[in-house]
């Protein structure tokens, strides 16, 4: 992707927007862009720069989540309300073409790394609500506020805040930027976080622990528990990734959403508003809570992926009002006109409680609990959706869990 319109090569200590910025390392990438850490000289701080794909595909993309970006920065002045904030922005001519650059503020991992972390394990529900509660507000703010509608929630990218506060000093904070050319110039590849690196040390720590014990036992013993490795880790994020956001008033595509956090409205084509954010959301905290995807549909011999995704939402969530399954452009492809799915005739029913509890092994408590929580805002009706404003009220999002987490403790054992 390296070439003509694609993504721009970047190396160790490289700079833009004439010397300002000097490249660090690589913290992610996306469809459009590569997004580096870089050292901004002006203010001493370190920034991600995310540099856009130079087709011009890409290059419009760029220039609208810079207006969006623009309209969040503008309404946030106290930067407080979970969405990430854009600082600079500029045009970088390279050999692939011409890319446009976003500076933003350094954020840490996104959260499907913490879900990778944690081995594809429920993250425990207390930091689940954490979670929620920032995602809502990012919501509340882009929805109500200005109208916007992320349109690709998921959890690449919703970003935990950086370990490194990047408003101290980088030197105090243990970090000395590049900012000249090491040997042999590297392209840098993506880093170690910091809860990379904590995982890392403990999981050699209980290797050691092991091997010592099962030497003093003369054979083997127990695998240790699960680590409690994001114990103590702040759960604050924020919402990036703009490249596909819209107005409501103002809407570019019709088919949004990456596949698993896509909603029926989106599916079947009848119509979609801040509620399909909604939607994605929810999908998101189960996948915190549960550590799978709520909806992973495949197409196979005799019915599509979107007809396989359908037939699951009406598994846990019930069958789909007639009026509603019937309702969009493209109903007619996957339902009859009594509303029932033209080639998946047998669904297998069970409610999102019951598959909390029988295959995530949340106590009864906690999976009626997330359930209500969730139910609500997977309904197949957009506008019988809570808002985010009113999910941030509900009641579970405040109240802790002191026994959740070792309820998730003995199902992981
Ligand atoms: P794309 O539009 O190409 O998907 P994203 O904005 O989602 O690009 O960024 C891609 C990845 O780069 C993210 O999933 C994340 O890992 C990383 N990233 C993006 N923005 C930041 C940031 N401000 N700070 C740290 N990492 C970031
Ligand atoms: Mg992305």
């Amino acid at each position: 992707c390296y070439r003509k319109g694609g993504y721009h090569a970047v190396r160790v200590a490289d700079t833009f927007a004439s010397g300002r910025y000097v490249a660090q390392r690589k913290l992610g990438w996306g469809q459009f862009s590569t997004v580096w850490l870089a050292f901004d000289t002006q203010t001493q701080k370190y920034v991600g720069l995310k540099i856009q794909k130079s087709a011009p595909e890409f290059a419009q993309s760029a220039q609208r989540e810079i207006e969006v970006l623009s309209a969040i920065a503008n309404g946030d002045a106290s930067n407080s309300r979970c969405v990430v904030r854009l600082i600079d922005r500029f045009k970088h001519i390279g050999p692939n073409g011409q890319h446009w650059c976003m500076v933003l503020e350094f954020l840490g991992d996104n959260v499907l790394q913490l879900i990778r972390y944690n081995r594809y394990k429920g993250l425990g529900l207390d930091k689940v609500k954490e979670i929620c509660k920032c995602v809502l507000t990012g919501l509340d703010y882009l929805h109500r506020e200005l109208g916007i509608i992320h349109t690709d929630l998921k959890p690449e990218n919703i970003l935990l805040l950086s370990t490194i506060n990047p408003s101290k000093d980088p030197v105090k904070s243990g970090m000395t930027p590049i900012l000249e050319k090491p040997e042999g110039n590297p392209i840098g590849g993506v880093a170690m976080s910091a809860i990379e690196r904590k995982l890392k040390q403990r999981a050699k720590r209980a290797v050691a622990k092991i091997s010592s014990r099962r030497a003093s036992m003369g054979g083997l013993v127990q695998a240790p528990k699960p680590d409690r490795c994001l114990d103590g880790i702040d759960m604050r994020c924020k919402i990036v990734d703009f490249g596909n956001a819209c107005w409501d008033s103002n809407k570019f595509a019709e088919e949004i959403q990456t596949r698993q956090y896509r909603s029926p409205e989106v599916i079947l084509q009848s119509g979609y508003s801040f509620s399909a954010d909604m939607w994605s959301f929810a999908c998101i905290a189960f996948e915190l809570a549960t550590g799978e995807m709520m909806f992973a549909p495949k197409g196979a011999q005799g019915f599509s992926e979107d007809e396989d995704h359908l037939a699951l939402m009406m598994e846990v969530l019930g069958k789909m009002p007639r009026k509603i399954a019937i309702g969009g452009l493209r109903s007619k492809n996957y339902f009859d006109r009594h509303g029932d799915l033209k080639r998946i005739r047998r669904l297998k029913y069970c409610t999102l409680e019951r598959l909390l509890v029988d295959k995530f092994k949340l106590s009864d408590t906690d999976a009626r609990e997330l359930a209500e929580f969730l139910c609500p805002i997977l309904d197949f009706a957009p506008d019988k959706r809570p808002t985010a404003q009113q999910c941030l009220q509900h009641p579970w999002l405040n109240t802790k869990n002191l026994i959740s987490e070792s309820s998730i403790e003995k199902a992981n054992v």
